[in-house]
């Protein structure tokens, strides 16, 4: 009895999740998204694809680290190459692992969720992580794993320069950071990723990770990630799609 109760709850809470980030969500007075500014012409767009391209390869090719001989497929990241927002996350899943794509798993449905509620679409994006094979068990990335794989991810943000890094989780934004803070302290606040020398820096909003979303689902959590994610619409000159608002 007690089994069903908890049972019907979730499914309550995991309707209520759904309709919080795919109802109602509406932007006042307009009808389309304006165009991203920082458009490349063609040839740059495909001298950008092509780079991203040499990095996947180097990707699935990869076995600096022990991983690489535990993954089914290497998940490198995809996405725009335009990308005026990249989303990181922390390393592939089962599903991931299977797929060789980032994000296509349940934490990838409520990312695809998030990302529509801002007005936009996974392909307008690019979505990577910080491990680009999947850890035994999901277990948290190492640190000599990091060491090995950052460098892919370092290259990609470099090819793509978004405008904005929205770091998804602690790993993400501990790594990109190089801090110990907590994802608590980090959270809701623009901070600085530095992608080179003479490079400017880009702006980096840390969230919480959709996968941490689904396990402490209260509405506090979800509206936190909306107002981070507003705060990043606002920054890139976007219109902020407003809650309960058809
Ligand atoms: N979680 C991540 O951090 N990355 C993925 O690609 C999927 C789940």
């Amino acid at each position: 009895m007690e089994k069903e109760a908890d049972l019907s709850k979730v499914v309550r809470q995991h309707a209520e999740m759904d309709d919080f980030f795919t109802g109602g969500f509406a932007v006042k007075g307009k009808t389309s998204m304006p165009k991203p500014q920082n458009i490349k012409d063609t040839a740059d767009t495909a001298q950008t694809s092509k780079q991203l391209d040499e990095v996947a390869d180097e990707v699935r090719r990869c076995r600096k680290c022990p991983l690489g001989s535990l993954r089914t497929n290497a998940v490198p990241g995809e996405g725009n190459p335009n990308a005026r927002i990249m989303f990181v996350g922390e390393a592939p899943g089962a599903d991931e692992d299977a797929q060789g794509r980032p994000f296509v798993g349940r934490a990838g449905q409520l990312l695809d969720k998030i990302i529509t509620a801002c007005g936009l679409k996974r392909t307008d994006v690019f979505i990577g992580n910080i491990l680009k094979c999947r850890p035994p068990e999901n277990r948290d990335p190492r640190p000599d794993e990091i060491i090995s794989c950052f460098p892919y991810l370092q290259r990609q943000i470099e090819i793509i320069n978004p405008e904005i890094i929205v770091a998804l989780g602690a790993p993400a934004a501990k790594t990109l950071l190089n801090t110990n803070k907590s994802i608590g302290q980090l959270r809701g606040l623009f901070h600085e990723y530095y992608a080179g020398l003479g490079r400017p820096p880009i702006k980096l909003m840390p969230t919480y990770h959709t996968a941490y979303l689904l396990r402490n689902y209260s509405q506090e959590n979800r509206k936190r990630v909306w107002e981070d994610m507003k705060k990043v619409l606002a920054e890139l000159g976007l219109p902020v799609p407003e809650h309960g608002r058809k």
